[in-house]
């Protein structure tokens, strides 16, 4: 019957929860120790540049392989790792590994912008941002080889010492980018005072430009206020060539999916770059083709 049926979801949504509230106890646990075993890895995903035709930046994506928990996706312990305070210490783990990726990068003669993802809770932390921008000086890298992106939602939350802290930095030649733009409530005219030069089109609002009429204009108009105000703009998500080729037409300036690339290791991104000066890479085979 009808009832039935229901009271059987309802018990499979009820064990649902209680497995998932289970996982998290055990994420948070093992976090605390997992910070000091050599558990993670990055992974970088290319920007490509329309308008140049290349891979012009990477994003640092972290990732978790645990012999206890298997494999956990940074949207399932980002969060925790926020709740439980030990954030700044993941933080400060893939800064780390990323000036040691540009580093070598570099030794290989490959020059890109590296963006690293950071949590709302260090850049109010007075000093952490400085603190990055001091550690890319020491390894010898130019202030603007290394781009934080930090979410909308972050940003809004306590905007002014958020603002003081990034402000600093902004000065000095790093490069803040707004993430997930599109997901938040705040509008470009509030973001506007803000030290930033990127804005990040989230997913969400990039992946249905080609069946609603609604989101296309939303983009559209987006990408051009933000030109407006003198910002680069990154579409996120992009899987279909359909996509690529609207944001083409409405002059978004980078694109990043899955369609041109995956996030792949650093050395993966070393022989794509390698391939690309030499003009056989896949990826501008794809966007000649599409866009
Ligand atoms: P994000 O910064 O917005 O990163 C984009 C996410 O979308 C990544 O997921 C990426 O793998 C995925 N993605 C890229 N292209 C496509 C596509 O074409 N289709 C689909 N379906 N997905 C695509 P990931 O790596 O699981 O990261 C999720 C989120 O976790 C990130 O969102 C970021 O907010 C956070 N995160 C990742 N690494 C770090 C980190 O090192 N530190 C911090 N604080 N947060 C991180
Ligand atoms: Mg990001
Ligand atoms: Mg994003
Ligand atoms: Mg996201």
């Amino acid at each position: 019957s009808l009832a039935r049926s229901q009271g059987q979801e309802f018990a499979v949504y009820a064990l649902g929860q209680d497995e998932s509230h289970l996982r998290q106890i055990r994420i948070a646990n093992r976090l605390q120790e997992a910070i000091g075993e050599d558990v993670f890895h990055l992974l970088y995903q290319p920007k490509f540049s329309i308008g140049e035709r290349r891979i012009n930046g990477a994003e640092a994506l972290i990732r978790w392989d645990d012999p206890e928990l298997g494999q956990v996706f940074p949207d399932e312990f980002i969060t925790i790792a926020e709740q439980t305070g030990i954030i700044s210490k993941l933080s400060e783990w893939v800064v780390a590994r990323v000036i040691e990726d540009q580093v070598n990068l570099r030794k290989a003669g490959i020059d890109i912008a590296i963006s690293v993802n950071l949590s709302g809770l260090d850049v109010l932390q007075d000093g952490f941002v400085d603190g990055i921008l001091e550690d890319v000086q020491s390894a010898g890298l130019p202030v603007d080889s290394v781009v934080l992106e930090v979410t909308e939602t972050a940003m809004m939350a306590d905007a002014d010492s958020a603002r003081r802290n990034m402000e600093r930095v902004e000065k000095l030649g790093m490069r803040i980018s707004i993430d997930d733009y599109g997901t938040g409530f705040s509008s470009l005219a509030q973001l506007r005072s803000l030290p930033v030069r990127e804005l990040k089109l989230d997913r969400s609002l990039v992946d249905t430009i080609d069946e609603e009429l609604g989101d296309r204009l939303i983009v559209r108009s987006t990408i051009d206020m933000a030109h407006h105000l003198g910002l680069e703009v990154v579409a996120e998500g992009v899987e279909t060539a359909a996509i690529l080729a609207l944001l083409r037409d409405m002059h978004c300036d980078v694109i990043q999916g899955y369609l041109l690339a995956k996030p792949m290791t650093v050395n993966a991104l070393g022989e794509l770059l390698e391939q690309e000066s030499r003009n056989t890479a896949h990826i501008t085979e794809t966007l000649d083709h599409h866009a």
